[in-house]
């Protein structure tokens, strides 16, 4: 698990991202890690393992991207401030209050654990124009 961790956190800052769900990378484990603070001078990833939001409020409308869908931005309604329940590495239970985009990243994060990728909450439209394009830089790629 620390190994895996550690791995996860060289990926999402060499991407760079802000957040980084387990199955992104192909391990069906309950893990993600957030640092929604890279501006900041320091880092302090966050390894949140089975995490679990206990309450929510408030809305916030936030133009996401998604390491897994490159060239994708799409504005998403979630609550702002949310309470997430989680174990750290050394398996101790851990209570927090987020909010603004730290709340968003956790939100978006745990969708992946769910199964749930940016594009499912985009219009049926802008779906399309997406799977489009991205059929196109595969295309290009190869
Ligand atoms: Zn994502």
């Amino acid at each position: 698990m620390k190994r895996l961790a550690k791995d996860m956190i060289e990926t999402m800052y060499a991407a760079p991202g802000v957040g980084l769900a387990a199955p992104q990378i192909g391990v069906n484990v309950r893990m993600v890690i957030v640092d929604a603070f890279v501006q900041s001078e320091e880092r302090d990833p966050k390894v949140m393992l089975n995490p679990e939001i206990l309450s929510s409020s408030g809305s916030i409308a936030f133009e996401e991207g998604c390491l897994s869908l490159p060239e994708l931005t799409l504005e998403v309604d979630r609550p702002r401030i949310i309470e997430v329940k989680y174990q750290d590495l050394e398996g101790s239970e851990i209570k927090i209050m987020a909010q603004d985009l730290f709340a968003v990243v956790i939100q978006h994060e745990i969708d992946h654990l769910e199964g749930r990728l940016l594009l499912d909450r985009a219009s049926l439209v802008k779906r399309d124009m997406y799977r489009r394009k991205a059929r196109k830089m595969k295309a290009q790629a190869t």
